[in-house]
C-alpha cells in the first residue's frame, strides 16, 4: 500500500519523524490508507512556505479574474473525479456513496461560486465628507491562513475554507481531521494540476493537539479558520491570542425542530428524519432536539418511530443502505455513553437505544437509530451535542414556550419551523436565536447563503459573501486631491 504524503511548498513530502498512521474503514476496521503523519516541525515549513509566497505578492497580485480561472478549473477537476472522490469519502467516512455524490456535487459548486466572486468586488468609492478629495475601499487578503477540519464532512468543510482563501489570494495551511484525510491529499493534487502555486496552497497531515496547535499558535499565520467541536474551539481561540490572528469558528450545535400541530403531518415526520439520520447523525446542524406541540406529540411520535425503526443500516457502498456507521469505536462509544445518560436521567426510549444486533454489522462502528421521548430541558441529552443517530423529544403548548425551549441551549447554529401558518412560523424565526432558520424545511444549504453560529456554536460565517470576506482585509485609502499646509502647529 502506497504511503500518502503531505503537501509543502509545492512538493508532495513525507513527515521529517517518519511518523505513519493507518486509515480505517469505519465500515469493517479495514485498513484503507497509510498516511504519512506530520507534527509541529512539518508544520512550521508548511507556514514558512505560505509566509514566503505570500510576502513574495505572486498570489495575491495574480489578477482576480485569473484566480478565478484557476478555482473554477478545480470545480472542474472535481466534477471529473466525482466518482473517485466520492467512494472515497464513503470509504473513509461510512457515509452512503449516494450522500457522498451530494456532497461532490456540492464542493464543485462552492469552488464554482467563489471562482464567479473573485473579480467581483475590487472595493468602491464611498462619499468622502471632506472637500477636494476621493475616498476608497479595497479588499485585501487576509495574509497566511491556518485551515483546521473535522472528519464528519471532510472535504464538504475543506471546500468552504478553500475556495474563498484562494479566490481572496491568500496563502494557506490545510489539515484536515487525521482520521479522514483522503479526500483533502486527492483535492491538493487537483488544485496542482489547477495551477495553484508553489506554496500557495499546503497540506498537513496530523493530530490536533500538534500540527493544529502550532497553526493556531504561530506568529506567522494571520488567520486561523477552525471547524470542529466546541473544546478545541476554546483551545484555538486562546492559542490565536498569541498574535491576535482573526478568527473564524464554526462549531457544533443541538438544534431544535419545532412542530406545530397544523403542519402537514407526513412532511414534518418525513423531515424531522432527514433532519438528523444522513451521515448516522453526525451533522453539526442535524435537528436533533425535536420540540412537538402536545396535541399531536403521541401520534407523531408513534409515525415517526415507525419510520425509524426501518432505517436500513449497512456499508453505503450498497445501494440499499440508508445508514452507515459512526466514524469511530471512540466516537461510538461516546454516543452509547450519552444515550445511557440520558435513559438514567429519565428519558424513554421509543425506538433504537443500543448497537444492532445483526451479525454482519458487528465490525463497523454502528448504533441503532434512536428516539428518546419524557425528555426536558434540563437534560444532559437534550443540552449536550450527541453527534449521534439521537433525537430528544420535548412537547410543548404555546409558541412561546416552544420559542423558549427552542433558545434554552449554549448553541445557536439552526433550527426549523414546521407549520403551515406562515405569520406564527415568521414570528417564531424572528425569535429564534441561530445563524440558520429553515421554515417548512430542514438541513437545506447552499453556497449562496451564509452558514454560521449564534451564541457558542461559533464566530463568523462561511458561504456567501461573508465567507469571501472573512478571508479579505478592508483598507480605507484616503487621497487629499488638493495638499497644502493645514499650519495648525
Ligand atoms: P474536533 O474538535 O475533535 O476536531 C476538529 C479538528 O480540530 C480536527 O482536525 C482535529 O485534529 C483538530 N484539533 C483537535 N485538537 C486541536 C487543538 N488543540 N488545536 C488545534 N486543532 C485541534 O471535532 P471533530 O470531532 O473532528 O468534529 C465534530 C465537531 O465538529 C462537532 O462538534 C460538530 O458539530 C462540529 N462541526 C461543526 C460544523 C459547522 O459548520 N458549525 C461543521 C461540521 C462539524
Amino acid at each position: 500500500m502506497n504511503m500518502k504524503k503531505q503537501y509543502i511548498d509545492g512538493a508532495w513530502v513525507t513527515s521529517k519523524a517518519g511518523a505513519v498512521r493507518d486509515i480505517i474503514n469505519p465500515y469493517n476496521q479495514e485498513i484503507i490508507a497509510k498516511v504519512t503523519e506530520g507534527d509541529e516541525s512539518d508544520t512550521k515549513d508548511a507556514i514558512a512556505a505560505a509566509r514566503k509566497a505570500f510576502d513574495r505578492g505572486d498570489w495575491s497580485a495574480t489578477p482576480a479574474t485569473e484566480r478565478g480561472k484557476i478555482v473554477h478549473k478545480i470545480a472542474d477537476f472535481i466534477e471529473r473525479d466525482r466518482e473517485e472522490l466520492a467512494e472515497l469519502e464513503s470509504l473513509d467516512t461510512g457515509k452512503t456513496v449516494e450522500e457522498s455524490r451530494g456532497d461532490m456535487d456540492d464542493i464543485a459548486g462552492v469552488f464554482r461560486y467563489y471562482a464567479e466572486m473573485a473579480d467581483k468586488d475590487g472595493g468602491e468609492i464611498i462619499d468622502s465628507p471632506i472637500p477636494n478629495s476621493i475616498s476608497k475601499v479595497v479588499r485585501e487578503p487576509v495574509g497566511v491562513c491556518g485551515q483546521i477540519t473535522p472528519w464528519n464532512y471532510p472535504l464538504l468543510q475543506a471546500s468552504w475554507k478553500l475556495a474563498p482563501a484562494l479566490a481572496a489570494g491568500n496563502t494557506l495551511i490545510m489539515k484536515p481531521s487525521e482520521i479522514t484525510p483522503l479526500t483533502s491529499i486527492k483535492v491538493f493534487e487537483l488544485m496542482e494540476e489547477a495551477g495553484v502555486p508553489s506554496g500557495v496552497a499546503n497540506l498537513v497531515l496530523g493530530p490536533g493537539n500538534s500540527v493544529g496547535a502550532e497553526l493556531s499558535v504561530s506568529d506567522d499565520v494571520d488567520l486561523i479558520s477552525f471547524t470542529g467541536g466546541i473544546a478545541t474551539g476554546k483551545k484555538i481561540m486562546q492559542a490565536a491570542s498569541s498574535n491576535v490572528k482573526k478568527l473564524a469558528l464554526e462549531l457544533g450545535g443541538k438544534n431544535p425542530n419545532v412542530v406545530f400541530a397544523d403542519a402537514n403531518f407526513e412532511t414534518a415526520v418525513d423531515q424531522a428524519m432527514n433532519a438528523v439520520f444522513f451521515h448516522a447523525g453526525q451533522i453539526c446542524s442535524a435537528g436533533t432536539r425535536l420540540i412537538v406541540e402536545e396535541s399531536i406529540h403521541d401520534e407523531f411520535v408513534e409515525a415517526l418511530a415507525d419510520r425509524v425503526g426501518k432505517i436500513r443500516l449497512g456499508s453505503g457502498f450498497d445501494e440499499s443502505t440508508q445508514m452507515g456507521p459512526l466514524i469511530s469505536q471512540e466516537h461510538l462509544d461516546k454516543v452509547v455513553d450519552y444515550v445511557e445518560k440520558g435513559k438514567q436521567e429519565g428519558a424513554t426510549v421509543a425506538v433504537g437505544g443500543e448497537r444492532p444486533d445483526d451479525p454482519e454489522l458487528q465490525d463497523g462502528f454502528f448504533y441503532l437509530p434512536t428516539i428518546l421521548t419524557n425528555c426536558a430541558t434540563d437534560m444532559s441529552v437534550v443540552q449536550n451535542e450527541g453527534f449521534g443517530p439521537v433525537i430528544t423529544v420535548e412537547k410543548f403548548s404555546t409558541e412561546e414556550e416552544a420559542v423558549k425551549l427552542a433558545n434554552d441551549s449554549i448553541y445557536g447554529l439552526s433550527g426549523g419551523v414546521f407549520t403551515n401558518d406562515i405569520t406564527k412560523a415568521e414570528r417564531c424565526v424572528a425569535n429564534m436565536r441561530m445563524g440558520t432558520v429553515w421554515i417548512n424545511e430542514f438541513n437545506l444549504y447552499f453556497p449562496h447563503a451564509p452558514w454560521g453560529g449564534f451564541k457558542q456554536s461559533g464566530i463568523g460565517r462561511e458561504l456567501g459573501k461573508p465567507g469571501l470576506e472573512e478571508y479579505q482585509e478592508t483598507k480605507h485609502i484616503f487621497q487629499n486631491l488638493k495638499p497644502e499646509p493645514l499650519h495648525w502647529f
